[in-house]
């Protein structure tokens, strides 16, 4: 048995423990300063929608693996809190003029991108069905994430793999050296710290910095699609529209914000009354056609990306001695990727574990 410890139960984290439970072989040890149930800006995964709406410019294994993982949940899991959704993004014509330099500079508005060819039922909509200002517009089926739901549930499916989870701050990553249930140095430790691995000792990645995300949750049901929009008129540059329901009752998400270095926790009135406006205007439903008095607020939220200059970093790295398998900085994409990812830490562990000639694989 090769001994293990991760260090983050957010979503990557959690993913990568049952990934590598799923294996056998490894005794495996959680051990983090957030755990699902707890709401602290500073663990990102709570607060995500979370749908699966690709971003990366040409296709890359992490979403493009992560998919057909998430669509089976939503088919044959339902204790996992994922449902189908469909998922409508509108472009601006201003956006599709500026090649779509706001905050959502990625591969999500594109036209003809690449994952048309991996979500379902991927169509362009007739400009009869355009709303004022957009220039065209995209749908296809998707899922919605009750985070509520699924990190406990992965949570679950690792205990009953035999992972033990324990609470611990660490200064430095070294520190995971002492803290596997048995009792052992760990021959190979996970580092899924998100956004904090911009302040854990052993890592110090200047690179990691925050895209503030705000929200609005609310009771109200949306009847149907998940909308989303290139750029939005009436705030910052850093603003966005989107709107999804999540599974089981877990509300509808208003959002939202990519504000990138800012690490305020509070929401903003301001934003979230723009949100509240933006929402029932893309999606009158939501309210029956009434303003945003009519929302049922659940709780107003913020949650911080852990967005990382150059993009994520999966790769291992020998520290103190230990080697260490780095798996964070996933910005807003950390579930839509979490498989993709896990089955990368997993190739990088399987090489670890040769080299040290540990574990089952041997
Ligand atoms: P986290 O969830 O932050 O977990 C980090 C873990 O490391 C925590 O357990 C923490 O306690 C632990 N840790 C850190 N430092 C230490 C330390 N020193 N000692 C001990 N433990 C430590 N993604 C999508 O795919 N789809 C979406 O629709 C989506 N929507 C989003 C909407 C909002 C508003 C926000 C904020 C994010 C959204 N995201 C979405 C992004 C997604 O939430 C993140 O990419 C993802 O949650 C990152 O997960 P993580 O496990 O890497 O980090």
């Amino acid at each position: 048995m090769s001994t293990i410890v991760v260090i983050g139960a957010g979503v990557s984290g959690l993913t990568c423990a049952l990934q590598l439970a799923k294996q056998g072989g490894n005794t495996i040890t959680v051990v983090a300063k957030h755990m699902p149930g707890d709401y602290d800006p500073e663990y990102t995964s709570p607060f995500a929608g979370a749908n699966v709406l690709p971003m990366a410019l040409e296709y890359n294994r992490w979403e493009g693996e992560t998919w057909p993982v998430l669509k089976t949940l939503a088919e044959t899991v339902p204790e996992a809190g994922i449902h189908f959704q469909k998922s409508v993004l509108y472009r601006r014509a201003k956006d599709e003029a500026a090649a779509f330099a706001g905050p959502l500079s990625d591969g999500l508005f594109l036209r003809n991108p690449w994952f048309k060819d991996l979500m379902p039922d991927y169509v362009d909509l007739p400009a009869s069905e355009l709303p004022e200002g957009m220039s065209s517009a995209s749908s296809f089926t998707s899922v919605c994430i009750n985070t509520a739901i699924y990190l406990p549930w992965l949570v679950g499916q690792c205990r009953a793999r035999g992972v033990v989870f324990k609470r611990a701050v660490l200064k430095h990553i070294s520190d995971a050296e002492k803290l596997s249930h048995n009792g052992r140095k760990p021959d190979i430790i996970i580092n899924a710290t998100g956004l904090l691995s911009c302040r854990l000792g052993g890592v110090m990645d200047k690179k990691v910095i925050p895209a503030r995300g705000q929200v609005v949750v609310v009771r109200n049901e949306t009847g149907g699609n998940m909308v989303c929009t290139s750029g939005t008129d009436d705030g910052n540059d850093d603003e966005l529209c989107y709107i999804m329901q999540r599974a089981a009752g877990g509300g509808t998400i208003l959002g939202g914000t990519y504000m990138k270095c800012n690490w305020d926790g509070v929401p903003d009135p301001n934003v979230a009354n723009r949100i509240m406006k933006r929402a029932v205007e893309a999606c009158p439903s939501l309210t029956g056609g009434k303003g945003i008095e009519a929302l049922d607020v659940i709780r107003h939220a913020v949650g911080l990306r852990p967005y990382r200059e150059g993009g994520v970093r999966i790769e291992k790295e020998k520290i103190d001695g230990t080697w260490v398998v780095h798996n964070y900085g996933h910005g807003g994409w950390g579930y839509q990727g979490s498989w993709g990812c896990a089955f990368r830490v997993q190739e990088l562990v399987d090489e670890i574990k040769s080299e040290l000639k540990v574990g089952s694989k041997l």
